[in-house]
């Protein structure tokens, strides 16, 4: 079949011919890719951050966004059957771990991750195991949710475990309104009732942003805080969801906070500088969050579904792969990338 790979780090990608995975054990699952989302991590990948760190021996296909058809499966596969059509969860998990016991995927002790450390989906078949397929809606296409296998899925993560601690009328303040912000504006707005602030400083992103449900956009022209403080009654909100990171954005982000609110870190780059005495006297908290779980994935996709979580894309053929690259790196995509086979 055909796939593309890394050859070697700050080399460009090469698509060649490899044997088709095949099924050698009882839980295995072959999927026949449909669509397969390009990643700023694989832009990282290539510039070779991942490399101490995920160990893998080159050359690899790459590619951890995956959705498409089942094509075979393991003798003991009972969840899903030829013809399926699936999304991915972005890890193979063990499923008898303590973490994949509580249902907590990401922080399984014995994972797999294709695309980073094993073969992934830039390539007509991916080999994951049952525990990783969801089964999606018949309305659903591979390739208009490929992408929400990972950046879909953290935005998700995120905003649903902050909305398990908001109420109705709470205020919620995102920070970046870009593709993970956009699919995360979306979720709250169709799991709570809390008030949403959206703040960017792109004002085509803030316009964006209000048309898909914030009820708030606030432009970052340096009066973001103030903005968001007027917005709140001098108060600050109870949740703000950074999925920015850096630039200052945590800084301006614990200043919108209200006391014992909760502070979410998705994006990441800089370090957050709080003196202890102001955590303990505000009692504030600051959560992190990795991609997402199965379940989380499964809800994600009900909400897809019922067409409340919508991802722009731009499709490419798979040999296409370079110029989808490119156009990623260059910012010439609105919304995602997504390789079809
Ligand atoms: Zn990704
Ligand atoms: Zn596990």
């Amino acid at each position: 079949m055909k796939a593309v790979q890394v050859v070697g780090y700050d080399s460009p990608l090469e698509m060649t011919d490899v044997p088709a995975p095949e099924v050698t054990g009882p839980y295995d699952v072959l999927v026949r890719i449909g669509g397969a989302g390009v990643c700023r991590t694989d832009l990282h990948i290539l510039e070779g951050q991942w490399k101490e760190k995920s160990g893998v021996t080159l050359p690899y296909t790459i590619g951890h966004e995956n959705a498409g058809w089942v094509h075979a499966v393991g003798s003991a596969v009972t969840n899903v059957a030829e013809g399926d059509k699936v999304i991915v969860h972005p890890l193979i998990t063990c499923g008898l771990c303590r973490a994949c016991r509580f249902g907590d995927d990401v922080h399984c002790e014995q994972s797999r991750f294709p695309g980073i450390d094993t073969a992934g989906g830039y390539a007509e078949y991916l080999k994951t195991s049952a525990r990783s397929v969801v089964k999606i809606d018949d309305s659903l296409v591979p390739a208009d949710v490929a992408a929400l296998a990972d950046a879909g899925l953290t935005a998700y993560h995120a905003a649903a475990k902050a909305a398990r601690r908001l109420r109705p009328g709470d205020k919620c303040v995102v920070i970046g309104a870009g593709g993970l912000g956009h699919i995360g504006i979306q979720v709250l707005k169709a799991i709570t009732a809390a008030e949403l602030i959206v703040v960017d400083r792109n004002p085509d992103a803030v316009k964006l942003a209000v048309s898909i449900g914030a009820d708030h956009g606030v432009t970052g022209d340096g009066s973001q805080v103030s903005q968001v403080l007027d917005l709140t009654g001098g108060h600050g909100a109870e949740t703000v969801i950074d999925f920015v990171g850096e630039g200052g954005a945590t800084r301006d982000g614990i200043a919108m906070l209200r006391r014992a609110g909760d502070y979410h870190v998705v994006g990441y780059g800089e370090n957050i500088d709080v003196p202890t005495i102001d955590i303990i006297s505000t009692e504030i908290n600051l959560i992190g969050n990795l991609v997402g779980s199965y379940n989380d994935l499964c809800e994600l996709m009900v909400l897809a579904a019922q067409g409340r979580v919508k991802l722009h894309t731009a499709r490419y053929r798979l040999e296409e792969f370079q110029t989808a690259l490119d156009d990623l790196d260059a910012g010439r995509i609105r919304g995602r990338a997504i390789l079809v086979p």
